[in-house]
């Protein structure tokens, strides 16, 4: 979060990518993508594109880790080095990384029913093939959609966007460069249905009433994602009875 140079907001009330300051970029899902994954899915946010797979329930390896009364919930996310604009990112799991796998694992947690299979391991891969905003976002609404896929037991799916401040105004689903020079980040993941949030985070500055506001545009916005992974996912079962 820089300050405030690059214009983000035109007279007309557009955003750089021509977009309004409530409307999503085009949002894509597609359900299992990878035939050796329990579960898989591909999800884009305009230019940023995620793959997220799942395995599990399985036997935990190493075993000390396993726990007596549910499976162990493990994520990792990644960016390959080519997934930026800028230079190649380096491959080694860099602190934002690690702090990401966590912060992913955490927001998906609530909803994974993990008591029903004791001693197993459920692990989430979440790669990022292209980075232009939102990667945490779309790796959450898309490990979401993959853990459905693997028939992983959930009290709800999990949906995420980003609202951001730009120019004094608040818009939803940031793309890179808004990310970049925007007043506010705060990406936020909720469990649609249930109406409870799993995840909330805010970079810069934000009042009160802000606030309020970004919240209710995140509700919004998710629940608009949320219709889309329902739709991913009707698609991809009527498609294996046929
Ligand atoms: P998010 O992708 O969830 O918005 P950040 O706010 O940390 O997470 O990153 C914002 C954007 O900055 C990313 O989506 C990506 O486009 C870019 N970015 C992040 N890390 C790197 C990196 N190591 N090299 C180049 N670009 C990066």
């Amino acid at each position: 979060m820089k300050s405030n140079k690059v214009r983000l907001i035109s007279e007309d009330g557009r955003r750089i990518d021509g977009r309004l300051p409530e409307e999503l970029r085009p949002i894509k899902i597609d359900i299992g993508v990878l035939k050796n994954a329990d579960g898989s899915a591909i999800v884009e946010y305009g230019n940023t594109r995620v793959l997220a797979a799942v395995y599990g329930p399985r036997e935990v390896v190493p075993r000390h880790e396993e726990l007596a009364d549910r499976a162990i919930i493990r994520c990792r996310y990644r960016m390959l080095s080519f997934s930026t604009s800028s230079e190649r990112k380096s491959p080694a799991p860099s602190r934002r990384e690690i702090e990401l796998s966590k912060v992913i694992r955490e927001a998906l947690e609530p909803a994974i029913l993990s008591n029903q299979y004791p001693r197993t391991a459920i692990d989430m891969f979440i790669e990022v093939i292209n980075a232009d905003g939102g990667t945490r976002t779309a790796g959450i609404t898309a490990a979401a959609v993959a853990l459905a896929d693997a028939g992983i037991p959930m009290l709800d799916l999990v949906a995420a966007v980003a609202i951001g401040k730009l120019d004094g105004m608040l818009v939803v689903d940031l793309n890179g460069i808004e990310d970049m020079n925007g007043e506010a980040d705060m990406p936020i993941a909720i469990m649609p249905s249930l109406g409870k949030v799993t995840m909330l985070q805010l970079n810069g500055v934000l009042t009160p009433e802000d606030f309020k506001k970004a919240l209710s545009l995140a509700i919004n916005s998710i629940s608009k994602i949320y219709e889309l992974q329902k739709e991913a996912l009707r698609k991809r079962y009527l498609t294996v009875e046929e």
